[in-house]
């Protein structure tokens, strides 16, 4: 109920943007922050920082409004250009994410200082800026990515400059142009997000090594991160994730289907938090595919289910990796591939736990579902089809004990309850919005305050009052 609540009210304020009654800016030649070479952008952002240290954060947070509007009055625009660029993903979940991005990811509100008092004084603990970050952002959010990290670094008082992924700088470099005209709108400095027409490993490599960048940020899969962690500076790791979903006998069966259907086919299922493969109880698991095929799913026969592995995945030494052609596409397109007319928004099968669909992080709209008989068995499953990654879990089931044994066993830094994977980041849930999560590095859901440094200033002997 929440999240239908949630999803028509941004579809309310889509068609007023696109009645007009929100500017949308005019996109211009030169994009704004977007330079041809990698050393530029860092003399760039370099100097936006030090005029960013001038400012209150009363002005930081004028800069965060005006991002907050121009990315709602241009979430549609942005939607249809990663679906152009990339051809992942589906422009009408996009525009979601965009609304989402703009409402729930927080501000300098996030920034919270502490004060110790005692016999001695007074020590105050404030959330100060890391100066330049360095980011890497991935191909399925491209500009959910820029926008999100950019709102949080600068209400922390940074500068960022974007290294994007090569298939989506488009996209990516469209939002580095927003942020700087919104932050020059509210009066800011120029600069203050930068990138390059041209991102490479090159370029990223430059920016890695640069002494202006005093922290890295990458949200991407484990090659990124990995690299990431070797630059010997501060670095903050979003990784890869392979989430299950639970279904046992007590979940309300209805609700389940309908919200892994929502949440597996979200955005194509691009997003790293998406329910990648099902474990359901033997006793439920018929009923709950026929469900999920009354809410928009289509169900594969073991023949189709074999055929569609050609498609979706490649073999090499007995190993199975994408199919990258393949990633984001709609169901439609594989289905149609196999002979199939249907306007389906998810393709579901049955499987047994060992197959590729249920151990590789495939980011297609295909859910295989595997058959277990108790919760210890699903449990041991789900944990190890998420590999370790620790990145998120859901689960549907009105058993304490089940919902939190598994929690407790799979230690993912999200965890969904009998609601669609999104919610775990505010889409119809409580809490913020991020789209870098870092399980690697810890930080969990990032925000403004995971983007600062921590300074102590220490007065002996005054403003302890009592
Ligand atoms: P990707 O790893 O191919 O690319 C991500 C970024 O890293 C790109 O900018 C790419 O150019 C760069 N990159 C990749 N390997 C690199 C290396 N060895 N050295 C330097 N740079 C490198 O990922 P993608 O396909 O764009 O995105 C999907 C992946 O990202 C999935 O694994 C998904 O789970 C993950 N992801 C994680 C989060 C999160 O918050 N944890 C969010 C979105 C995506």
């Amino acid at each position: 109920m929440q999240n239908e609540k949630y999803i028509s009210e941004i579809v309310a304020n889509v068609i007023k943007s696109m009645q007009g009654e929100t500017a949308t800016p005019a996109p211009e030649k030169r994009l704004k922050g977007v330079f041809d070479t990698m050393s530029e952008a860092l003399a760039a952002v370099d100097t936006a920082y030090k005029q960013l240290r001038g400012y209150s954060v009363e002005q930081r947070e004028k800069m965060i409004a005006k991002i907050r509007e121009y990315t709602r009055a241009e979430a549609e625009n942005m939607a249809k250009l990663g679906v152009e660029e990339t051809g992942m993903g589906r422009v009408s979940d996009k525009i979601i994410k965009h609304m989402l991005v703009a409402d729930k990811t927080p501000g300098t509100e996030d920034l919270s200082p502490s004060v110790r008092t005692g016999d001695c004084g007074m020590t105050l603990v404030e959330m100060a800026p890391f100066g330049v970050i360095g980011s890497i952002t991935p191909s399925t959010n491209p500009s959910e990515t820029v926008i999100c990290n950019s709102m949080g670094m600068i209400a922390g008082g940074n500068a960022v400059v974007f290294n994007p992924h090569p298939n989506a700088c488009r996209t990516a470099n469209y939002a580095v142009d927003l942020i700087n005209r919104a932050v020059l709108e509210a009066g800011g400095p120029e600069n203050v997000a930068v990138s390059v027409v041209k991102p490479t490993r090159e370029t990223s490599d430059e920016m890695v090594k640069s002494p202006i960048v005093r922290m890295l940020v990458a949200t991407g899969g484990p090659g990124v991160v990995k690299m990431l962690l070797s630059s010997g500076k501060k670095a903050i790791g979003a990784g890869a994730g392979n989430p299950p979903v639970i279904v046992d006998d007590t979940a309300d069966i209805e609700k389940a289907a309908k919200d892994i259907v929502a949440g597996a086919s979200f955005d194509n299922n691009l997003p790293c938090i998406a329910e990648k493969e099902c474990f359901a109880f033997d006793n439920i698991t018929d009923r709950l595919m026929s469900l999920m095929e009354q809410n928009g799913a289509y169900r594969l026969n073991a023949e189709q289910t074999e055929k569609l592995k050609g498609i979706a995945l490649v073999e090499k030494d007995g190993k199975y990796d994408i199919n990258k052609k393949w990633v984001g596409k709609d169901a439609g397109k594989f289905l149609k591939a196999l002979g199939i007319e249907s306007d389906a928004r998810l393709i579901i099968c049955e499987t047994e736990a060992s197959h590729p669909f249920v151990q590789v992080e495939m980011m297609m709209p295909i859910l295989a579902i595997v058959r277990v008989n108790n919760i210890e068995e699903a449990i041991a499953l789900a944990v190890q089809a998420e590999h370790g990654n620790r990145h998120s879990a859901h689960i549907h089931s009105k058993n304490i004990d089940n919902l939190s044994n598994f929690a407790k066993a799979v230690e993912t830094t999200i965890f969904v309850k009998n609601a669609p994977s999104y919610a775990g980041i505010g889409a119809g849930g409580e809490g913020y919005t991020t789209f870098t999560i870092a399980g690697p590095t810890g930080e969990g859901l990032t925000a403004a305050h995971s983007f600062t440094r921590q300074r102590r200033c220490v007065l002996v002997d005054s403003f302890h009052i009592i």
